[in-house]
């Protein structure tokens, strides 16, 4: 199946504190669908040893930030532990109409704002921790963040846990592959929804069905075609 559907895609937002294990649920999802392309936000934090421009941000200056912001292209923003983060509005508009599924990695602020835009589009899944000292034995085994920085992050997790009731799922991050196979199984259920799936039953009534499958292309999608 292609990645280009003839119906919309859909926005799959995942929130968390920091250290609950979200870029790891979230590098598995996309490493299993391709056809999920990753939003790359724009950011005035400075990048860490290893991030790349363009690909894990888009690394810009506070004037470039509010430009932006200026011009309409920022989808949301958000200060999100003193620095300014927002998602690229055209590369929201595209993959909607495209027919393309987008995975956000924002915080509760982000995933507000998209859903009140795009309320039919978006699926907010919210990752917990098990427990606050598992939270904070992850965040110090992860080793990538100085001793400060843990605890300024281990005081904000509280306040953003809060916000679950926002988000449509909450997955409790226990076991890892047990939280894998409950966001999987969002996703994959999330992509059979009525709404997404009148392209392929209106081809099908028409006869045109066939038509949904592009012969050749490799791409894996949530409708488990290969
Ligand atoms: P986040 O993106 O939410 O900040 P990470 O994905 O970086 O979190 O995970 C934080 C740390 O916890 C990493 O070292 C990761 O390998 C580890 N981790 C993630 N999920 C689990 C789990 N279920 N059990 C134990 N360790 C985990
Ligand atoms: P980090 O600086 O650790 O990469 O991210 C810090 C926080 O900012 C995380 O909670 C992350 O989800 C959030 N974030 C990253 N990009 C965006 C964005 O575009 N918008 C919003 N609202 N939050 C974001």
């Amino acid at each position: 199946m292609s990645n280009e559907r003839s119906e919309r895609g859909l926005l799959l937002v995942v929130s968390s504190p920091s250290g609950a294990g979200k870029t790891t649920l979230c590098t598995r999802l996309r490493r299993e669908f391709s056809g999920l392309e990753f939003s790359v936000s724009y950011t005035t934090r400075a990048p860490r040893m290893g991030e790349e421009h363009g690909k894990d941000y888009f690394f810009v200056d506070p004037e470039t930030f509010e430009a932006m912001i200026r011009r309409d292209e920022l989808a949301e923003y958000a200060l999100v532990h003193g620095n300014n983060y927002g998602t690229s509005a055209p590369q929201v508009r595209e993959a909607l109409s495209r027919g393309r599924d987008l995975l956000f990695d924002i915080d509760f602020q982000g995933g507000r704002q998209l859903r009140h835009k795009f309320p039919e589009d978006v699926v907010l899944v919210f990752v917990l921790p098990p427990s606050m000292p598992e939270l904070e034995r992850r965040l110090r085994s992860r080793g990538t963040d100085a001793a400060e920085v843990i605890d300024r992050r281990l005081r904000m997790a509280r306040e953003e846990i809060r916000h679950y009731g926002e988000y449509h799922y909450v997955i409790v991050n226990d076991d890892l592959d047990r939280a894998y196979d409950a966001l999987r199984a969002v996703y994959v259920a999330e992509r059979h929804r009525t709404l997404r799936r009148r392209g392929a039953a209106e081809a099908v009534i028409s006869g045109q069905g066939s038509l949904l499958t592009i012969p050749g292309a490799a791409v894996r999608d949530a409708e488990g075609v290969p």
